[in-house]
């Protein structure tokens, strides 16, 4: 008697699988198959295994022939939510613009132009304008994205951008993980530590009563916060029930990278200054590395991160689009392009980052991140022979289909 499922995948010229997100190996299955049930991967195969097993005209058939199945995308580090552009900034900055020339010309930049634009939006208008961003996302093979606060930078406007992302999750057939980072600076017109008080005090138990977000987040940096304040703010999230997550050694090296490693946070984002003993202790505690080569593309970094040390100490790696209006970046195809050319990581491991990497990133890698029995179905379909391709063909888009918890949600540039 033939077995039942919803949807099986056949004839897959790769099926890409790993347990593990280190290492430069993977299997790789020729003439792959997938048989799913109930949104999760019931059995992997060759395609004459699935067909001689499952009742094949019971469910959805997807021909995958000469294509490539791999996990669905983890972006497990983005600023979706924003509104408006800093596109005059960016342009100007090509052209080695100074501050004061940006001042000559009435163009303000950083956080704090988006922070204006961002309090002055609605909420309506806040989700249309993230919504195109994530759509091109899940066209591009993302079926898991991070998404922070982080533009308000008060009560009422960071609870707004939270509350966008629940207003995506609902719209959209993908996974949407919600991350307060009240303290991605502090206001204009209130000090540092006065502003801290209110994160402490009113933000953070804000967020967590409303249950808005799973995360905390915050930038420790030269001229940001110090490791100390970020441990002061990173502990009142904690007591609440927001795990932490932190931005650090991006421009600078405060010792962000060993309070993550000190309080077991689920990752530490950016690390371009973070020296190896710091790594090493990232490693000791499990916390995971996520590298962002979007943004030191975007900056034109003077000392882009480098992964070596970061394998070498055996620090588990993620990439991440950090999709923002300083880095405009929706393709994850394009973060592992750069982090392979750029930043010499091999295609394997540019792959397990993007997939696997970004689920331990987020803590969800039970779930999410590779193709394994019983986890949930979330896949790409790429029209191509080889997985290399992904980072071969620049700048291109090579997914022909995406498959979320089981079901087809995009088709040939479609989504459904
Ligand atoms: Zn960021």
């Amino acid at each position: 008697m033939k077995k039942n499922a919803d949807l099986f995948v056949l004839n897959a010229k790769q099926l890409i699988r790993y347990s593990d997100s280190k290492g430069d190996s993977l299997e790789v299955l020729e003439n792959g198959a997938l048989a799913i049930k109930d949104g999760r991967i019931l059995a992997i195969g060759d395609t004459e295994e699935i067909r001689g097993a499952f009742a094949l005209d019971e469910g959805v058939v997807v021909d995958a022939s000469g294509k490539v199945v791999v996990p669905g995308f983890v972006d497990c580090h983005t600023h979706l939510v924003f509104a408006g552009s800093r596109v005059d900034e960016y342009s100007g900055r090509i052209q080695g613009w100074t501050s004061e020339e940006f001042k000559k010309r009435g163009i303000k930049t950083g956080i704090m132009a988006t922070v204006d634009v961002t309090r002055n939006a609605t909420k309506e208008g806040l989700f249309d304008q993230s919504s195109d961003r994530l759509k091109n996302m899940i066209l591009a093979g993302t079926t898991t994205v991070e998404s922070k606060s982080g533009y308000g930078l008060s009560l009422e406007s960071e609870l707004a951008m939270l509350e966008v992302n629940l207003m995506l999750r609902e719209a959209f057939p993908v996974r949407v993980v919600s991350t307060f980072l009240g303290a991605h600076g502090w206001p204009e017109d209130i000090p540092k530590k006065s502003y801290m008080e209110l994160l402490k005090k009113e933000m953070i138990p804000a967020v967590a009563e409303r249950e808005l977000a799973d995360f905390c987040d915050i930038w420790c940096d030269d001229g940001h916060y110090t490791a100390e304040e970020c441990r002061e703010i990173l502990e009142a999230g904690l007591s609440h029930g927001l795990r932490p997550k932190i931005h650090t050694g991006a421009y600078s090296y405060i010792g962000g990278a060993d309070l993550a490693g000190e309080m077991s946070m689920v990752s530490a984002d950016h690390l371009n200054y973070t020296p190896r003993a710091a790594l090493k202790k990232l490693a000791m505690a499990d916390v995971v590395g996520v590298l962002l080569p979007g943004i030191d593309f975007a900056v034109d970094h003077p000392r882009p991160f480098d992964p070596g040390p970061m394998v070498e100490e055996g620090l588990s790696l993620a990439l991440a689009t950090n999709c923002c209006p300083g880095c405009w970046c929706e393709s994850m195809h394009f973060i592992m392009s750069l982090a392979c050319r750029r930043h010499s990581l091999s295609p394997v491991m540019a792959l397990k980052a993007a997939t696997l990497g970004g689920a331990m990133a987020l803590g969800l890698d039970d779930e999410v991140g590779s193709i394994e029995v019983g986890k949930v179905a979330d896949l790409q379909i790429w029209g191509v022979s080889r997985f290399e391709d992904v980072v071969y063909r620049l700048g291109g888009n090579v997914v022909d289909k995406v498959i979320k918890d089981g079901r087809v949600i995009v088709d040939r540039g479609i989504l459904l």
